[in-house]
């Protein structure tokens, strides 16, 4: 079904950013897409209206206990001109999980990648062309409901906002940094029976302060560790993690901890066509330390759609200080950077049927 919006443009575009200086999440579009959610009626008065603040009751739900969730993906303008959306039906799928945990109506994937894809066609000049740059999209569902009972609500906004970014790591020329990852041996991410495999605005405040005590010790992020043994591997900060040892990769498995990450399935679809072996499975952290001594770790890096693949240099476990294969960026993670980034941006065919044009 071909959903049609209302489209209300604005009077006052404003200027495009430098693409030089673009920050992430700091810059946003002329216009956002919104709509309606009332028990009675459904989803309802879709629109796409200029950009700006909102308006909601102080008594909102979303305020008091956290009823929403949000999406993050991106678009890529390729050197055709073309503009391009990567695997959003994953992001719309996900979505319906979501809300079915968080007692938040289904929506429709045709209309959630057809939102999408109308605003983006709308702000199709603030997808920057410089190399690295992209359209980050940040589609999010809150509770407006007036009423400070704890239940579900009655009443949502969908909303989405548009925000161009540079690239994500800065170094001239492109490509990627290592980095240095503290692993999180106290504070826990998410539990099983919990909403870990969901973008919940409450995961991601509760992690704040592990963040900040990584970067108190120089290291850009935590590598999340299971909540009941404190053992077993999970995420790294906000994308998901994989481990070389010997020729395997591991990652977490998907137990409802872990957020299901389309970069990560990607990943793992890739490595399957590439014969590389891949396992889903868990893994301790004490083995990774064990292999990294003796050397058989090979390599660590994290996925996710704001930086693609970004390999670990160096994890801080305890009072050790463990370099990741030489502390460069391995052959493997620098593979799929490639084969993820030129699909995404065009450079490469799409053979996985992946991209979906705007
Ligand atoms: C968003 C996110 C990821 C990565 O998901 P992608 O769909 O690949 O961007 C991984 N872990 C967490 C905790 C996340 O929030």
């Amino acid at each position: 079904m071909k959903h049609s919006f209302n489209i209300q443009k604005t009077k006052t575009p404003k200027p495009k950013p430098d693409p030089d200086t673009l920050k992430f999440g700091k810059t946003f579009s002329d216009h956002m897409f919104i709509m309606d959610y009332e028990t009675d009626k459904g989803w309802h008065d879709a629109r796409i209206v200029p950009y700006g603040p909102l308006t909601l009751d102080p008594a909102a739900a979303v305020f008091h206990y956290g009823q929403e969730m949000f999406e993050g993906m991106k678009a890529y303008r390729t050197k055709e001109g073309r503009v391009q959306l990567f695997r959003p039906y994953m992001n719309a799928e996900r979505t319906r999980k979501t809300n079915e945990r968080m007692c938040m109506p289904d929506i429709d994937p045709e209309l959630f990648v057809g939102a999408i894809k109308a605003l983006v066609d709308v702000e199709r000049d603030w997808i920057p062309e410089k190399e690295g740059t992209s359209l980050y999209i940040r589609p999010f569902i809150i509770a407006d409901d007036p009423f400070l009972g704890v239940q579900a609500a009655n009443h949502y906004k969908f909303i989405i906002i548009l925000s161009p970014v540079g690239p994500y790591y800065d170094i001239p020329g492109g490509g990627m940094a290592p980095t240095k990852i503290f692993v999180e041996e106290e504070f826990v991410r998410a539990a099983v029976g919990g909403a870990g495999f969901a973008k919940v605005g409450g995961n991601y405040g509760a992690a704040l302060k592990a963040q900040a005590r990584a970067a108190e010790m120089g290291c850009a992020q935590v590598l999340w560790l299971d909540a009941i043994e404190h053992s077993y591997v999970e995420e790294i900060g906000t994308s998901n993690a994989f481990f070389m040892i010997d020729d395997e990769v591991i990652t977490a498995p998907l137990l409802g901890t872990i957020l299901p990450g389309v970069t990560r399935a990607s990943v793992i679809e890739l490595l399957k066509k590439w014969s590389v072996k891949i396992s889903e499975r868990r893994l301790k952290v004490s083995d990774v330390v064990k292999a990294a001594e003796e050397g058989r770790l090979k390599e660590i890096f994290a996925s996710g759609t704001a930086a693609v693949i970004s390999p670990v240099g160096e994890l801080k476990f305890k009072d050790k200080n463990l370099v990741i294969g030489g502390g460069g960026v391995g052959p493997l993670a620098q593979r799929l950077y490639d084969a993820l980034y030129g699909i995404q941006t065009g450079t490469i065919e799409d053979d996985m049927g992946w991209t979906v044009e705007v």
